[in-house]
């Protein structure tokens, strides 16, 4: 089978599959054949980046709103999902939040807000399409965590716990399907260059730094010194989709050009 269609005819689901690394993760797997559905809070975004996957790749591609901080909103948007392009053979849990305070000032809110759908959003989505791997005896779930699921950062206490548990998550998960075809790894990238990272550089100069020394104080964590690409990113969960890697369960694959090293 070529590269170019190794998961023709597979259904993957990507949770914040519309922008950042979500949409470069739609993106490598719609180019390796996969019929692809998206999933996140606003419609035109992922209208968008669905109508992109078809015209570029000819992939099926369809975007369904979902919270995945509201267990409601995930059983229904995965019912749609699966009644759409069937049961699921690749769900990517990357949806997710980053918000800094320090521990003394952090609020209750903030620290439920980044449990419910950094950690809790890819449980219960992991629950929605569990039974249907273990039934066909085969599936891949990729979870993108963080270098922050390794190591600790100043002021994001919440995130590091959530992205911490993802990794727990991961491994007993893997543990448990270990049996069966089915794989479980996670993804752990530095600071990639998206969205997410330009709100941490506002935070810091907001905070009274310059641009230039709050993109140096994120970078400056990255040996290779400049920030991670979301195609880096996306690369890695195609590998971990791929045939190939079949053996690989229980991993965290950290994409952070020697940030961290194991
Ligand atoms: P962005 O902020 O660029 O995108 C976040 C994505 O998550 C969007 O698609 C957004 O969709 C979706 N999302 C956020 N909250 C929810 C929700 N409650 N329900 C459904 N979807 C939601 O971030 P990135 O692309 O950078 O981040 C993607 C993942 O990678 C996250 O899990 C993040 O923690 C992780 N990561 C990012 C790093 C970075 O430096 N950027 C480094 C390490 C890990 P919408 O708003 O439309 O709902």
């Amino acid at each position: 089978m070529s590269d170019a269609a190794y998961l023709k005819g597979r259904h993957a689901i990507v949770t914040g599959g519309g922008r950042g690394i979500g949409a470069a993760i739609s993106e490598e797997l719609a180019r390796l054949g996969a019929d692809v559905t998206l999933m996140g809070r606003e419609a035109a975004t992922l209208a968008k980046q669905a109508a992109r996957l078809v015209s570029r790749f000819g992939a099926r591609s369809v975007g369904i709103i979902c919270d995945v901080g509201s267990e409601d909103s995930i059983r229904a948007a995965f019912a749609k999902a699966q009644e759409g392009f069937g049961g699921t053979y690749i769900l990517v849990n990357n949806a997710g939040q980053a918000e800094a305070a320090r521990f003394g000032e952090m609020k209750r809110e903030l620290w439920d807000r980044m449990v419910a759908v950094n950690l809790t959003g890819s449980f219960l989505c992991t629950q929605q399409v569990l039974p249907g791997m273990l039934k066909a005896g085969e599936g891949r779930i990729i979870n993108i965590a963080s270098t922050a699921g390794l190591k600790g950062y100043s002021t994001i206490t919440a995130y590091c716990a959530s992205k911490h548990g993802v990794i727990g998550l991961t491994r007993a998960l893997a543990a448990e399907t270990v049996k069966t075809k089915i794989t479980v790894n996670a993804v752990c990238p530095g600071y990639t260059d998206t969205e997410m990272s330009h709100a941490g550089i506002k935070t810091l100069m907001n905070a009274g730094k310059t641009e230039d020394e709050a993109k140096h104080l994120l970078v400056r964590t990255i040996p290779r010194g400049s920030f991670i690409e979301p195609a880096e990113v996306a690369n890695a969960v195609a590998w971990l989709s791929s045939p190939g890697a079949s053996a690989i369960t229980g991993q965290s694959i950290v994409v952070a050009a020697g940030e961290v090293m194991k």
